[in-house]
């Protein structure tokens, strides 16, 4: 889920996915249609032009909540533009910028959002699956260009999240199950947002039958795009479902394989676990089912596709978009692009001087001490987009100070901090060095044992953030020859 406050630092008229009130915002983007990326679209309340593709704002304007449309009423603010074609848009502040919408490998009509002006060239990437072959293919000309800033999806940045298995793979491993199962076995495919439509199309062509859905969903779908018509049908009368269960055609059977897709490392299927997480589901819990069996399946990219994609872009500026969780997910994140092959210091370390224009960086701080996720403070600093090193000493402290000096000492009060907040981390020369991340098979036990025990402070720290995550994998920490500049303050 997003944390990003969705302006762009280089073009501050300019908000992706985000559709609050901003100061100096003049023209907004949506990369898809994700409930998380459309907040303060609900209820009428925005006013403007919204820029996104034509999947995206069908999914949008029809989208039912409670058998009402509460985007309906976009219909007449959303410019749609397609893939891939450059298009200009003119600001009097920045004058022409140059957009061009790539694909994000994500979900119906989900893209990355590449801006081309006089402050350099930036991408947003949205929600995005980086897989290795999906930015072969599909994104090359990403290596012609130099980017100044990088704003990337990071939502698995955590070492839990090492590796996930390709989309065609899960799909392979859908097909072979239903390959070898009976022929009278009936499957229902718990695909309860955007994002798993590859996985009915795959099954639809290679066994020739439709998905059963419900009347609302397959609406929806095909309006989006006439495609849907192929793949999804009202006919309850078939093998496979994605219908909400709200129809006889699965109550009547104890016969049905459900199976529902999680971004998970497992390399195959296997049964759901009792009392396992899960995000949402469309099943009843009286669902009557012969099997309940989880697909490895991600819409976003693993710690090693996101350590990929960075290599491959090279950005000069990198910016998380995703940073949930406990005001130490920031050292987390540090620590583990460190131990993966980068060292990283702070904004403190690194002497840049800014040439940018004067917008300001906003920190927006969500603390709470139970889960009701309240925001109870926000503070604006003032930034000059770039690192900047800290004045020697400060005879009179600024807003700056007073705003840190104030979030510290609430922090050191509080066991559980969330916080919402910009982190940028900054690739600091030309040459990357290898980044990738090793896979499990790469002696991990070895090199915990050549770890030195004492001064690897970067190891203690991920083991001591990481929470939940506790079977975190340690690998070596590669001496690296190109830092990476986080700077957080
Ligand atoms: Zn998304
Ligand atoms: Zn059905």
């Amino acid at each position: 889920m997003t944390t990003f406050d969705g302006q762009v630092r280089e073009y501050p008229v300019i908000a992706i996915d985000r559709f609050k009130s901003q100061t100096g915002v003049k023209y907004y983007f949506l990369t898809h249609a994700h409930a998380d990326h459309t907040q303060g679209l609900e209820n009428s309340q925005f006013r403007g032009k919204l820029h996104c593709t034509e999947i995206t704002a069908k999914l949008l304007l029809n989208k039912r909540i409670r058998k009402k449309q509460p985007f309906a009423y976009l219909h007449s603010s959303l410019i749609t533009h397609v893939e891939m074609e450059e298009f200009i848009l003119e600001t009097t502040e920045y004058g022409r910028l140059t957009i061009t919408f790539l694909p994000a490998n994500h979900c119906p009509g989900a893209i990355m959002i590449l801006i081309q002006g006089c402050n350099g060239t930036v991408l947003h990437t949205g929600d995005m699956r980086a897989e290795p072959a999906f930015v072969d293919d599909s994104l090359s000309v990403l290596e012609t260009l130099k980017i100044r800033h990088l704003y990337m999806d990071t939502t698995f940045c955590a070492q839990q999240f090492d590796n996930f298995i390709t989309k065609d793979k899960a799909i392979e491993l859908l097909i072979d199950l239903v390959q070898k199962s009976p022929k009278d076995q009936q499957f229902y495919f718990d695909f309860w947002m955007y994002g798993h439509e590859e996985l009915w199309f795959a099954i639809a062509h290679t066994f020739d039958s439709k998905i059963h859905v419900s009347p609302e969903r397959y609406h929806l779908y095909c309006s989006a795009h006439s495609s849907y018509n192929e793949v999804l049908t009202l006919d309850s009368n078939v093998r496979f479902h994605s219908c909400r269960w709200q129809s006889p055609c699965c109550q009547l059977s104890n016969k049905t394989i459900c199976i529902y897709p999680k971004p998970t490392t497992d390399p195959g299927m296997r049964l759901y676990e009792n009392e396992e997480y899960l995000l949402r589901t469309d099943l009843p819990r009286n669902a009557q089912l012969d099997q309940y069996l989880v697909l490895p399946f991600s819409m976003h990219s693993s710690l090693s596709e996101i350590v990929g994609f960075i290599k491959y872009v090279r950005p000069s500026r990198l910016t998380a978009t995703v940073a949930h969780g406990k005001w130490n997910q920031v050292e987390y994140m540090r620590n583990l692009l460190s131990l993966h092959g980068a060292d990283v210091f702070s904004s403190g370390n690194q002497s840049s001087s800014s040439n940018n224009d004067s917008s300001s960086i906003s920190l927006l701080i969500e603390s709470a001490d139970d889960e009701s996720n309240t925001t109870q403070d926000t503070y604006l600093f003032s930034d000059e987009n770039d690192p900047v090193p800290e004045p020697p000493t400060k005879s009179q402290p600024t807003k700056y100070d007073r705003a840190a000096a104030k979030f510290r000492e609430r922090y050191s009060k509080r066991k559980t901090i969330h916080v919402s907040t910009l982190e940028t981390l900054t690739w600091h020369g030309s040459s990357i060095e290898e980044l990738a991340v090793p896979t499990k098979n790469d002696g991990i036990k070895e090199q915990q044992q050549q770890q030195p025990k004492d001064n690897d402070t970067s190891r203690e720290s991920l083991q001591s953030v990481s929470g939940n995550n506790k079977k975190a994998k340690i690998e070596q920490h590669q001496s690296a020859k190109t830092p990476i500049v986080i700077c957080l303050d």
